[in-house]
């Protein structure tokens, strides 16, 4: 029987549901994306048969009759990061032990000398007396863009102004342009080649955001994007609408209309749709006020999406307060938050998430990680990974930073990229080396888990273990 293919070929319609080519082909055959789907066929026996781009075929098991166990064993493990914090050991250290890993996920940590049995099917990996860690999470990415800016940067280095690289064509709306210019095969390759760069520094998941259409039809096209690589990708993708990025040039006087199209057009059709997890919106002067924010996060509430909000990332506008007073996950940047915003945050215990990246290309403050930490909010970092205002898929990096210039700890620059970052995000089910969480798993090339921030800007990650499977490696 010839099966369905949805949404651009990264899923199939077997039973009543769609099932991605995630769901069908392990994460080491999933070629970082480059594949999808051309057609699909299911036989009597329980196989399908897949057809795939690039003229591949491959037969696999139906996956709702289950599939034979798959098993890795990790041995040779020097410095484990469990993640499960105990009052004298914030990062659950172990030394010298070996991961067993049955279908995806962690099934035991043990002692290096202890025996475990070895079938056919386990595959074995030596981690040489290195660091192991969570897959990393970054919680704040803009992985779907066209076009360049490497002029503007060539600019603002040499001293030019706002206004004159307004009047050059760059800036936000430069992206703009060519994101609605862009076919979708031209936004999937570009966002796969720059989560394929996330998953180098060893991140297995990450939030990624729409926000370069600034139209109801193309912010929901950058939506499809992103759940077309995450379908097709062995990393996983948690997607935000962020139809409120900046004001589109044609309503600039126009303000009520776009804010009235993201509440009631963008916001319960990428709900409808399934396409957003998260809403976010950029909260700043030259932006959206504070009471225009809190019009979207209502709709965004009642459609069931969870909020995020770029917040006081220049100027103080009251955006940390409205996503403490409205529960948000996270309010981000922070670089201008007040100390009352502080305080509400850490009651409402929403997470900061920091973005040293972005401060660092904007020339801003370092956002106060120290004062944040001791009032008790939650902290995680992020690349921020966007063309304008920090260019990198380097999270590591962002440790270095938070260490360096921020006041943060080794152990609280650690937390911020697994566990918090995960939580922050909604997920329970990684971030954390233990007994049924999922086998996210990074090998770095050093023995001790400072090294990471310490030797910075240098890429320590050896091989990355998505769900149970090696999916890149060096
Ligand atoms: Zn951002």
């Amino acid at each position: 029987m010839k099966l369905a293919l949805v949404h651009h070929g990264s899923a199939i319609v077997l039973g009543e549901e769609p099932w991605r080519l995630k769901d069908l082909l392990p994460a080491d055959q999933l070629g970082l994306g480059r594949l999808h789907l051309e057609a699909a066929e299911a036989t009597d026996d329980g196989w399908l048969q897949l057809a795939l781009s690039g003229g591949q075929r491959q037969r696999v098991r139906d996956p709702r009759r289950g599939a034979p166990p798959v098993r890795l064993l990790l041995r040779n493990v020097g410095q484990l990061l469990t993640m499960e914090r105990t009052a004298d050991d914030p990062l659950g250290v172990r030394h010298d032990v070996q991961l067993l890993c049955k279908d995806g996920v962690i099934e035991r940590v043990l002692p290096q000398g202890e025996d475990c049995e070895i079938d056919e099917r386990t595959t074995v990996l030596d981690a040489g007396g290195n660091l192991v860690s969570p897959g990393l999470v970054d919680p704040h990415t803009h992985p779907v863009f066209a076009g360049e800016r490497s002029l503007e940067f060539g600019l603002k280095a040499a001293g030019a102004s706002y206004l004159e690289i307004h009047k050059a064509g760059g800036g936000l709306f430069k992206t703009v342009e060519a994101t609605r210019a862009a076919s979708f095969e031209q936004l999937q390759e570009r966002c796969r080649h720059n989560v394929g760069r996330l998953l180098s520094f060893g991140v297995t998941t990450l939030e990624g955001k729409s926000g370069y259409a600034l139209e109801a039809q193309g912010e929901l096209r950058m939506l499809e994007v992103l759940r077309a690589v995450d379908g097709c990708h062995p990393l996983d993708i948690v997607p935000t609408l962020l139809g409120a990025h900046a004001l589109p040039k044609e309503l600039s006087e126009r303000r009520d209309e776009y804010v009235a199209q993201i509440a009631e057009v963008m916001v319960p059709e990428a709900a409808s749709q399934g396409l957003a997890r998260y809403c976010d919106a950029y909260c700043e002067d030259g932006a959206f006020t504070a009471a225009e924010v809190e019009t979207i996060f209502r709709a965004a509430q009642a459609a069931g999406l969870g909020l995020r909000l770029h917040a006081e990332q220049f100027t103080h506008q009251g955006g940390a307060e409205l996503a403490a007073r409205m529960g948000a996950a996270s309010a981000d940047h922070l670089e201008a938050v007040s100390d009352a915003a502080i305080e509400a945050m850490a009651a409402s215990k929403t997470t900061a998430v920091l973005l040293p990246g972005a401060a660092l290309t904007c020339r801003a403050p370092w956002p106060p990680a120290k004062a944040l930490v001791e009032a008790g909010v939650p902290l995680a970092l992020g690349t921020d990974l966007n063309p304008g205002s920090s260019m990198t898929a380097n999270l590591p990096l962002q440790m270095s930073l938070a260490c360096m210039q921020m006041g943060v700890s080794c152990e609280q620059a650690w937390q911020a990229v697994t566990v918090e970052a995960a939580r922050c995000l909604g997920l329970d089910d990684r971030g954390v080396i233990s007994e049924g969480k999922l086998a996210d798993l990074v090998i770095f090339d050093v023995d001790d888990y400072r090294t990471i921030p310490y030797h910075y800007g240098e890429n320590h990650a050896r091989v990355v273990v998505k769900r149970g499977r090696v999916v890149w490696g060096r």
